[in-house]
């Protein structure tokens, strides 16, 4: 990959991302903390007139946490997510040796430091088996109660290990049964704002943008493909690369019901909780049939 941006430029990109009034940051990696300047600036960022509306959410895996760099956060990010993806024995042979000790030490400073961390937890088929334990730790040991939970997608270093991908059937059965073994009743609320995917979950493209460390910049993190390169911040400000977007614009109004409607080759293809983008990456050919 290219040369990250450097401060100037994330400086300059994130003054003017003050002007498209987005509601959410997520500041994500790798691992955003890695990059010494990071609370510099997002200090800057903080006095800047009108940042203040935005909700910044960090994403870490708690490693670099420590109490300095936890009151920082504190100090600067409206919401931070630590991903942990199980019980030590199975979070650390998925994110490595110590890695769970690691997790715990960032979210005890986090809370000390005034703000409570939620949990982001990758759903895989070596993690699904003792799922329902791990919620219960974070729920009574930890008093976590905002954890995200996401599938396993086949982009990246997961595609190394097709043995962890597992079923959005199988993994939606356990986390029904265990809230209802909990609290009784489930009730997942959807939000029917936009056309859903098939099965009706929900698919935010052409209302996000996803940019690179390079300042590449594409609808979403999977759609960080060729075919989907919106343009670059090197090239173009921010404002220009997304307003009169043709490409958001029509991915925002795919209604994804209808189409597999009308083309029976889809209906085996998008299943419940397909991700449309991970999708497009396997079969390059629908790319091309439908424009996208
Ligand atoms: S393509 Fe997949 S990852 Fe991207 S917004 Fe849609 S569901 Fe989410």
């Amino acid at each position: 990959m290219a040369e990250e941006l450097s401060a100037r430029e994330l400086q300059h990109l994130l003054s003017e991302l003050i002007f498209l009034k987005p509601q959410k940051i997520i500041i994500t990696g790798g691992e955003p903390l890695m990059r010494q300047d990071i609370f510099d600036l997002f200090d800057k960022f903080r006095k800047v007139p009108g940042s203040k509306k935005i909700h910044l959410c960090l994403m870490s895996n708690g490693i670099l946490v420590d109490r300095k760099a936890a009151s920082k956060i504190a100090g600067l990010f409206d919401e931070v997510r630590i991903s942990v993806d199980g019980l030590p024995e199975i979070n650390d042979i998925l994110r490595g040796n110590g890695s769970f000790e690691g997790a715990l030490i960032a979210i005890k400073n986090l809370k000390n430091a005034g703000i409570s961390p939620g949990v982001s937890i990758t759903v895989n088929s070596l993690n699904l088996p003792g799922l329902g334990d791990f919620l219960s730790y974070l729920i009574d040991e930890l008093l976590i109660t905002n954890f995200h939970l996401s599938m396993i997608k086949s982009f990246g270093a997961s595609l190394n290990h097709p043995e962890f991908f597992c079923s959005i059937d199988k993994a939606g059965k356990v986390i029904e049964d265990f809230w209802q073994n909990r609290f009784g009743k489930f009730n997942l609320p959807v939000n029917r704002s936009r056309p859903a995917l098939a099965g009706g979950w929900n698919c935010g493209l052409g209302s996000h943008i996803n940019i690179l460390p390079d300042g590449s910049v594409y609808p979403c993190h999977i759609l960080s493909i060729p075919e989907f390169l919106l343009g670059n911040i090197r090239k173009e400000r921010i404002g220009k690369i997304v307003s009169g977007q043709d490409k958001l614009a029509y991915l925002r109004s795919i209604n994804f019901s209808e189409l597999i409607e009308s083309d029976n080759s889809l209906k085996d293809i998008f299943k419940r909780g397909t991700c449309f983008g991970e999708v497009c990456r396997k079969e390059p050919g629908l790319l091309k049939k439908y424009k996208f």
